[in-house]
């Protein structure tokens, strides 16, 4: 089945599926409620969105920059950076760590990058036990299901589904499955060889990376095992270490509500007697750059905001993308990452009500480049061949009134005929506009400028 064809049958099935829409409803009313609470806490939220979009632009439009200074003071701290052009480099570097020290458990910490290079498969291939410690993840593993959401994993399971996971009874509390959780993962945190963690900033000026999170398993996953290695796109540069007093709260508010997570982590190297190594992905994340009408796209902070506004998300559900990146940011990124030849689709998941544009808090013009997609893929010829004439015959028909009246009274007589639209779409009438204004609209003009003229005619006392 081609990966169209996959998408539209997912998001059927999801849309159907009520118990899933009412747990993704549930999450997203809470979510919207601590949001609002927590954008009140700033003194000016759109000034804060554009100075942040302006630190992301610095940072985007001189990434080369800012990655070699990164890279300079990363090794200067006793860390090493690797460069990984794609995902099969990016698993060979791992890999080839791992083997060569020995490694046979890995500890990961929540990292949609090693999702994105599908990381775990490759370690399972080479005999490498790895386990997701974040307890979204972690149920996400166990469930054999990616995640759902680029925030929050299990968006759509409630408490029952998660303690059926676990082999529970469903009126098992949420701090039951947690400590279950937390018990057989402390043993694989003490016994783990590498910590793998993703990276939610990358400080230029000072060779960190700054890792947000609400549970603590990522700080054990990169202070326990002797081997850390982080792995993260390019794009996660900022140029100055002071940024992160605005970059932080800002994902955070737009991420969950929080004023702040509960841990904020800056690692600048390795452990005593550890090694330290961060590896810088590209994956198709230059040629957006080279793209400068939507290179803004790399501004992303991956707070998953857009996800949660964006009604066609809220309908069929992340798993219904197929992608690592769901929603309008991935919608735009994915046919530059993947390809445009399968994932042309994507843009078309969306409404195109700009709400998505309105919360990012970098500003990313997303609806837009949603239409840049399409605009895209019709010039690459990747749209449908119906599509193309359908387009093509309307605007043959809008070209000249004769063809426009045809066009109206072919739709009123398929109204007649009783021709169903495939969507909820209202029926044509079985009359067309220019016929209904001889009728009717005429007969209104007249009586009106009668009725006005009557009223001119009233003589002033
Ligand atoms: S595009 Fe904007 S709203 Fe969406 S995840 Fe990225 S930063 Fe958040």
């Amino acid at each position: 089945m081609s990966t169209v064809s996959q998408f539209l049958e997912a998001a059927r099935q999801k849309t159907a599926d009520s118990h899933e829409r009412t747990a993704v409803r549930k999450a997203i009313a809470t979510y919207d409620a601590k949001v609002a609470d927590g954008k009140a806490r700033f003194a000016d939220w759109q000034n804060a969105r554009a100075i942040a979009a302006g630190k992301k632009w610095d940072a985007i439009n001189h990434l080369d920059r800012y990655l070699e200074q990164f890279e300079r003071n990363v090794t200067a701290n006793g860390g090493q950076v690797h460069w990984a052009e794609d995902s099969a480099q990016a698993r060979q570097i791992i890999l080839d760590l791992a083997r060569q020290r020995g490694v046979k458990k890995v500890v990961k910490s929540k990292s949609m990058v090693t999702e994105e290079i599908h990381l775990n498969e490759a370690l399972g291939v080479a005999g490498i036990h790895a386990i997701e410690t974040d307890l979204g993840e972690y149920i996400c593993q166990v469930r054999r299901e990616p995640p759902y959401h680029i925030v929050t994993p299990v968006m759509h399971l409630t408490r029952g589904d998660i303690a059926k996971t676990f082999g529970l009874p469903a009126t098992t509390t949420a701090e039951e499955i947690t400590m279950l959780a937390r018990d057989r993962l402390r043993q694989e945190f003490l016994s783990a060889d590498m910590g793998i963690t993703g990276a939610n900033f990358l400080v230029a000026d000072t060779g960190m990376i700054a890792i947000t999170e609400n549970e603590g398993n990522a700080r054990l996953s990169f202070s326990l095992p002797r081997i850390h290695v982080a792995i993260t796109g390019i794009e996660k540069v900022i140029p100055r270490f002071e940024d992160l007093a605005l970059l932080w709260p800002l994902l955070s508010t737009s991420g969950t509500g929080q004023a702040l997570t509960v841990y904020n982590s800056l690692i600048t190297g390795p452990r005593p007697g550890g090694e330290f190594h961060v590896i810088l992905l590209d994956n198709g994340r230059t040629s957006l750059l080279a793209d400068a009408e939507q290179r803004d796209a790399l501004h992303c902070i991956r707070c998953g905001a857009c996800l949660n506004v964006c009604p066609v998300y809220k309908s069929i559900g992340g798993h219904s993308y197929g992608t690592t990146y769901q929603g309008p940011i991935g919608s735009v990124i994915t046919p530059h990452l993947r390809g445009a030849a399968e994932w042309s689709h994507l843009p078309y998941a969306s409404s195109l009500c700009g709400a998505c544009t309105d919360v990012c808090p970098v500003k990313i013009d997303l609806h837009h480049h949603l239409l840049h997609n399409r605009r895209n893929a019709v010039r690459q010829k990747l749209d449908h061949p119906l599509q193309r004439m359908a387009f093509r015959l309307w605007l043959w028909a809008m070209q000249s009134p004769a063809r426009y009246r045809l066009g109206g009274k072919l739709a009123a007589w398929a109204g007649h005929l009783g021709f169903k639209p495939p969507r909820n779409f209202p029926m044509p009438t079985g009359q067309t506009f220019r016929g209904w204004w001889k009728k009717v609209g005429q007969a209104s003009r007249l009586s009106n400028s009668e009725k006005s003229t009557r009223e001119t005619r009233v003589p002033l006392e």
